[in-house]
């Protein structure tokens, strides 16, 4: 009955309004060419959050009922914990990040937070809770400013500042024309792997989330860069519950709890140094990345 109280045109515009945030977050998400079946259950509640525990209970998931991508995944992380997600290209990592924001639903299984099945909780309430850095981000067609501040509308200008700093950006900003003003996007300036990183960094530091996804968030920056931005990283998720899903192992030494994805399943969960113990899978791909990064050096 809305519709009797609100001019047609007024609807129309929200409405290709409402379309076009979803399809920047779709965008931003490279997730453009697939459709999330994804929808408030009837009976959906705001998430009630407390500390921002996650919980994965034997979670299963296909993207087409033919390959299962994810088999039987379990784990926990502590509110306020990092967990660090590792394991070759294709293991699922990232469909994992995908599955928590719930862009798909699950095959069999169910995803927590704070004890809450993330599938009865209403979809605003649970993407509010969570600040993503995709592994690919896409600018949107705006300033670099605009791009950052769509991580909190409401952060006010000193608080975009500050976000820009910890992410490193204000020495890149200070050598364009027109500074944190420039366009970026398709039509825009066109900006590395690494600046859009960290510009998708700042976007999420401003979120101020209880829960924090990277995936590959630094994948793009040389190790120097990539060193500061860990810091800022560790900084911002200090009294967050994060998940950081890395290919560089010796990034997330410090993480809570790290977990050994292959082929969709967990082969091994512990700490960097049980994993070493336990010389399986973890303890191999650490002895050939510091093989691979002394060759690197000499
Ligand atoms: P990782 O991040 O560990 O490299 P992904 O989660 O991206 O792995 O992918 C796991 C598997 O799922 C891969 O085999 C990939 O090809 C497949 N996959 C990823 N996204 C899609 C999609 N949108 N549709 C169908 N298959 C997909
Ligand atoms: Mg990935």
């Amino acid at each position: 009955m809305i519709q009797l109280f609100l001019p047609l045109n007024f609807l129309g515009f929200a409405y290709r309004e409402i379309r076009r945030a979803l399809t920047d977050l779709e965008n931003m998400l490279g997730l453009l060419n697939t459709s999330p079946k994804v929808a408030d259950s009837e009976t959906a509640q705001p998430l009630a959050l407390k500390n921002g525990a996650i919980s994965f209970e034997n979670v299963s998931f296909s993207y087409d009922s033919k390959r299962p991508i994810l088999k039987n995944v379990s784990f926990h992380v502590n509110p306020g914990a990092k967990v660090a997600v590792v394991g070759a290209s294709g293991a699922g990592k990232s469909s994992l990040a995908r599955l928590l924001y719930r862009f798909y639903e699950l095959s069999s299984g169910a995803i927590k937070i704070d004890n809450q099945a993330i599938n009865t909780v209403t979809l605003a309430s649970l993407r509010e809770a969570i600040a993503i850095v995709p592994q690919d981000t896409v600018l949107f067609n705006t300033s670099i400013r605009e791009n950052i501040h769509y991580g909190r509308p409401s952060a006010s200008e000193d608080e975009v500042n500050k976000a820009i700093n910890m992410a490193h950006l204000t020495d890149f900003i200070n050598s364009l024309d027109k500074g944190d003003k420039t366009l970026v996007g398709e039509r825009g300036l066109k900006v590395s792997g690494g600046e859009k990183q960290r510009i998708a960094i700042a976007r999420a530091i401003l979120k101020q989330s209880p829960i924090l996804i990277f995936d590959e968030a630094t994948s793009a920056l040389d190790s120097q860069s990539e060193q500061a931005i860990l810091n800022a990283m560790r900084e911002v998720a200090s009294n967050h519950t994060s998940i950081v899903i890395a290919h560089r192992l010796s990034t997330i030494t410090d993480a809570d709890t790290i977990i050994v994805l292959k082929a969709g399943e967990v082969l091994e969960q512990g700490k960097h140094d049980e994993l070493l113990m336990q010389n399986g899978e973890y303890a191999h791909m650490w002895t050939l990345q510091q093989k691979q990064s002394k060759a690197a050096i000499n």
